[in-house]
């Protein structure tokens, strides 16, 4: 099979198997952007105080039927902020949202708030998991970096409360040129907390992430390798986010080792290709501002004078960031295009263009095409994809 076969048998010009333009898996919806932390990498830039433009609680439940309304494959929804704590009304709302029978997962920030009596609300209230961020294997690093010292142990506890309670519990880590050596102590330290789920972050320079580094494609491209190879043994789920070259590292490897085409997209990268801003993600912000990714700042339109499935469906930016045959540079031209697409997120950042490269992928195009020369199974369309949830 040539390259252009290969390519061919990924996206089907921009309409395939990969494009998600009805319903997103995930929607992110950051209730407030209130949080008593300050953490130096923040994209909201969230301060200690609510907007008072916060969608209001009627407005809430408002959003929360319109989720409802997107069909039988109703998405997931992320309650973040912020600290979603910070809302008074927060247990309403996740109250409403179980009645509705959503699936929800909520994102806290690290706080002395976060008792066992919140987890166990949040499992009354039907919470499938809880994400909390560990950027530091220590005390110093940690609290270092979201600026409030106690955090690191507060999210500790936190940690061992969510799992008592029976909440599955993920966490997230942010990768930037500050955290990347201490990512092995780090993943000692969470191979100890009973989680669900590791999810690496790698920086987006946008709100007060525009004063740390990014790493660079080179130490990328290494650190999905090791990522890779530590998630044979993990007992959870080793995952990325704005990094959507891994699902290329992985499933090279994972053909290298000559694992079947049909078991990969079984596997949890396998269930994810595809996924990316605004094609299978969605972003409320607290004003109701949709966005691709709570990373990717272009509005395509307002939860209080739109229906948020028209936004995700029909709107200008949601359409054309699910156009893969639109990418520019390296994205543009790359076979594995379809699979990962790039983080837009970081193409906006680096270029102002959402549709451009993604410059912390170290890949030429064209180069490797013999490692994926065997995917016959794809290539004859035969296989049938489980499209379950992003990895
Ligand atoms: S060039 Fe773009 S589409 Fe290809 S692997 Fe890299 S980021 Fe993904």
């Amino acid at each position: 099979m040539n390259i252009h076969k290969v390519e061919g048998a990924f996206h089907q010009d921009g309409r395939g198997r990969f494009v998600f333009s009805d319903a997103p898996f995930l929607i992110y919806w950051e209730i407030t952007r209130a949080c008593d932390l300050a953490c130096r990498h923040c994209r909201a830039e969230a301060v200690a105080q609510r907007n008072p433009m916060e969608l209001s609680t009627s407005e809430a439940k408002g959003l929360l039927e319109k989720i409802r309304e997107f069909g039988d494959r109703t998405p997931h929804l992320v309650l973040t902020g912020g600290d979603p704590l910070k809302r008074p009304d927060f247990s309403y709302i996740l109250d409403y949202g179980d009645r509705l029978g959503l699936r929800m997962s909520v994102a806290p920030s690290g706080t002395y708030a976060l008792t066992r009596e919140v987890f166990q609300l949040f499992w009354a209230s039907g919470v499938e998991s809880v994400a909390l961020s560990l950027d530091g294997s220590s005390r110093e690093k940690h609290d270092g970096f979201r600026g409030t010292p106690g955090c690191f142990d507060w999210t500790v506890e936190a940690a061992r409360l969510a799992k008592e309670e029976g909440l599955a519990l993920q966490i997230n880590t942010l990768v930037t040129a500050e955290t990347v050596e201490d990512i092995p102590e780090i993943h000692r330290l969470v191979s100890g907390l009973g989680l669900m789920r590791w999810s690496l972050f790698y920086l987006i320079q946008v709100g007060r992430g525009q004063g740390l580094r990014e790493i660079t494609p080179d130490q990328c491209e290494r650190l999905h390798h090791w990522l890779y190879d530590i998630s044979k043994e993990a007992p959870f789920i080793v995952a990325t986010t704005e990094a959507p070259h891994f699902r290329r590292v992985a499933f090279r490897r994972m053909r290298e080792e000559g694992i079947p085409m049909a078991r990969i997209f079984k596997t949890p990268v396998g269930r994810g290709f595809g996924i990316r801003d605004g094609n299978g993600i969605m972003f409320v912000s607290h004003t109701g501002e949709v966005y691709p990714s709570g990373f990717l700042p272009v509005a395509a339109g307002n939860v209080r004078r739109a229906h948020i499935a028209e936004i995700y469906r029909k709107s200008e930016v949601f359409k054309q960031v699910r156009q893969t045959t639109l990418f520019k540079g390296r994205c543009g031209s790359c076979e594995f295009k379809a699979i990962c697409g790039g983080s837009r997120a970081r193409a906006f950042a680096a270029y102002g263009d959402y549709m451009a490269e993604d410059p912390a992928c170290s890949y030429q195009p064209g180069k490797k095409s013999c490692l994926i020369n065997r995917c016959k199974e794809a290539e004859n369309g035969s296989l049938n994809f489980p499209f379950l949830h992003i990895g």
